[in-house]
């Protein structure tokens, strides 16, 4: 058997990214113990009936202490105030991760806190679902996925190694880039679709022509994709955007002069430029099948047939 990767790993944080880390490191052996903690009692009391932990903690201090590793798992706007929580409490060479969806923002609150004798390496796993909570996570989430790890003056090359064997270990493949760019990638391909989404399910509940049992029936003409992203969870959402502010702006921006672009085409009955932008489009489409990051069945591989 090989050896684990970490002696102690802490999760602080057991919703859907939390308790997957938790599970795959489990599943697959990367520490030989495993600590959680969540703020929320009923989070705390599920994850232990659950079992993806070998303790779940009452208190975030307890959790961290003697933790070689910690990877904090909570909504962006929590982050430096889970950190700030165990800061006294880290051991020695204690390095301390975490999985936000935005990056520079959350670094520069962690650093105000971070005590000077722990590492930090920050990550985000491209990976996830619309839900959340303890029962939404699974082991597998990071097969095949990638993790982008954004290094700061406060990770060590050692650290940044051990966080990368970690995600490894999950099965994701790792890169590296700054903070400013990932956030600048991550607001073109994750945050404006999800604002997109929120927008347009906002704007079918208030069409006062359209009833909203017409939007419930006829919902698989396009809209359906769009509820399942904006159900994701508020919480985590707001917090993407309020600290995210400088690149979903910027990005939404060209969204909408190219939107512009797009209403002009329709109003002039340029039938050549809609053809031009739909095909480019298409390539995109195919570009993620064969880069295996989608399935190429119809319809996201939904059931059609009338099983018995
Ligand atoms: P989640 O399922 O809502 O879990 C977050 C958990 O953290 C909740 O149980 C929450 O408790 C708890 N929490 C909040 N503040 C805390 C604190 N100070 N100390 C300890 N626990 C605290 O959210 P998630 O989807 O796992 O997201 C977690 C992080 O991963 C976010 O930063 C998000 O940006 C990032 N991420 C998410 C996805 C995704 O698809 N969901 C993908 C990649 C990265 P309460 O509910 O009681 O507040």
């Amino acid at each position: 058997m090989t050896e684990p990767l970490f002696d102690t790993i802490a999760v602080i944080g057991l919703g859907l990214i939390g308790s997957s880390v938790a599970r795959g490191v489990k599943s697959r052996g990367l520490a030989r113990r495993l600590v959680g903690y969540d703020v929320s009692e009923e989070v705390r009391a599920r994850s232990s009936e659950l079992g993806f932990c070998d303790d779940v903690a009452a208190t975030p201090e307890a959790a961290a202490a003697g933790a070689d590793l910690i990877v904090v798992a909570v909504p962006v706007g929590a982050t430096a105030k889970a950190v700030e929580a165990i800061a006294t409490h880290l051991k020695e060479g204690a390095i301390v991760t975490e999985v936000g969806s935005v990056k520079a923002a959350v670094i520069r609150q962690v650093l105000a806190v971070l005590p000077a004798h722990a590492s930090f390496v920050p990550g985000h796993p491209i990976a996830g679902t619309e839900h959340s909570g303890p029962d939404a996570g699974f082991a597998e989430l990071f097969d095949g996925r990638w993790c982008i790890l954004t290094p700061c003056e406060r990770s060590t090359d050692e650290a940044v190694a051990k966080v990368t064997a970690l995600w490894r270990g999950l099965g994701s493949a790792v890169e590296i880039m700054t903070p400013e760019h990932h956030d600048i990638v991550l607001a073109i391909t994750s945050h404006i679709p999800h604002l997109i989404a929120y927008n347009i399910v906002g704007t079918a509940s208030d069409l006062e022509q359209v009833t909203s049992s017409e939007v419930i029936k006829f919902s698989a003409g396009g809209f359906r994709d769009f509820t399942r992203i904006a159900s994701s969870d508020p919480v985590m959402w707001r917090d993407v955007f309020l600290n995210n502010k400088q690149a979903v702006l910027e990005v939404l921006g060209r969204f909408t002069e190219d939107l512009a672009a797009l209403q002009r085409m329709i109003r002039w009955d340029d039938g050549e430029a809609l053809l031009e932008l739909f095909t480019r489009t298409r390539a995109i489409r195919r570009g993620i099948i064969e880069a295996g990051q989608d399935t190429p069945e119809a319809d996201f591989g939904r059931p059609h047939g009338h099983e018995e």
